[in-house]
């Protein structure tokens, strides 16, 4: 098992050749079949309401602001309908942190979803569940348990972006703490539900704060073994304000090493993610030969990322392309990485 020095010395290697290749070997035991994996679904963003004023975002409106919404009932189940007909097995449903949404809301919603619906609902990240919780006066754990009880089948990895808590004040000082974002992730691994695990870099954070993010995520998987994933990319400055300080954003080499020491620290979480969204598909494909045994989503929708400038696009038969073309067998799964029932 790696220590936290060893990983500092890797990203401050220059053998990012060697890094990749260590950390293929990691993927190779780990998947030793050569199968790469995406999946079919969509982002829905029901609200773009937010009171935490993150400055790596570009997505928020403040309450009241003309461009702000609430997506009715029917334009959410429409975008399910429309995932269902292109072969999409779930939906990721996230939103600004809305001060008056109680959970009664939420479990309305998934419970309607779940009605007319078979699709997998993976929504809601640690800030999300600690606002329900806070808006609601209830505790992580019941909020959790009302919410899985209404439909909720697992929740996304989102609002890590470091988890550490000199970066969060820093770069997103309203929003949830470390610990904040551990517990939900702990909550929801005990109460038998599956998280995926992030982490956006490249936002001013040093190496040790990196490498915390890593351990701390390592922690959470020794006792719980809740993490289906992890899924890093890089922040995106365009339209943001953090933008206007960290001005430069991560390059592909640094994603590359940052994916690689990832897939060598996080032994224990089965599933990495290249990303194509933020880093596009030629740099993504090499990510499959530096850890990486999934491309993510065909993303039917996606606004968060997109209004900060990340404007990939890819269809389900390219990215199928580029995964053949890398040398491995692309496979659809679902939400919880389950390939063996989809083509
Ligand atoms: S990142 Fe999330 S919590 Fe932060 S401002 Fe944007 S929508 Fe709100």
């Amino acid at each position: 098992m790696m220590t936290r020095d060893e990983a500092c010395d890797l990203f401050r290697s220059p053998d990012l050749i060697g890094i990749g290749m260590a950390a293929d070997a990691v993927r190779r035991t780990l998947h030793p079949e050569g199968v790469v994996s995406y999946i079919i679904d969509r982002n829905i963003n029901y609200t773009n309401f937010c009171t935490e004023y993150c400055t790596f975002c570009a997505f928020y409106r403040p309450m009241g602001h003309s461009e702000g919404y609430i997506l009715p009932k029917e334009v959410i189940f429409q975008k399910i309908q429309e995932t269902l007909d292109l072969g999409g097995t779930g939906v990721l449903m996230q939103g600004g942190l809305h001060p008056d949404l109680k959970i009664e809301w939420y479990e309305d919603l998934m419970r309607s979803i779940k009605q007319r619906f078979r699709i997998h609902l993976h929504c809601f990240s640690s800030p999300e569940i600690v606002n329900i919780a806070e808006v609601s006066g209830l505790s992580l754990r019941d909020t959790i348990a009302r919410l899985r009880d209404a439909g909720l089948d697992s929740i996304p990895g989102g609002g890590a972006e470091i988890l550490d808590d000199a970066v969060r004040h820093r770069i997103s000082r309203l929003k949830c703490s470390t610990q904040e974002w551990a517990d939900v992730h702990l909550e929801a691994h005990r109460l038998g539900m599956r998280t995926t695990a992030t982490m956006m870099f490249g936002c001013g954070e040093t190496i040790e704060q990196r490498v915390a993010h890593l351990q701390l995520v390592r922690e959470i998987q020794e006792e719980t073994g809740g993490f289906t994933a992890f899924i890093p990319w890089t922040f995106q400055r365009e339209n943001t304000s953090l933008g206007r300080t960290v001005k430069e954003e991560a390059t592909a080499v640094e994603y590359l090493k940052t994916l690689a020491i990832s897939r060598l620290y996080l032994d224990n979480i089965d599933n990495v993610q290249s990303s194509w969204v933020t880093q596009g598909l030629k740099t993504c494909q090499v990510g499959l030969r530096f850890g990486g045994n999934d491309v993510g989503s065909i993303m039917i929708e996606e606004n968060v990322v997109s209004s900060a400038g990340a404007h990939h696009r890819a269809s389900e038969e390219e990215l199928r392309r580029i995964i053949r073309d890398a040398g491995f067998v692309p496979r659809q799964r679902d939400t919880l990485y389950r390939t063996f029932f989809l083509n």
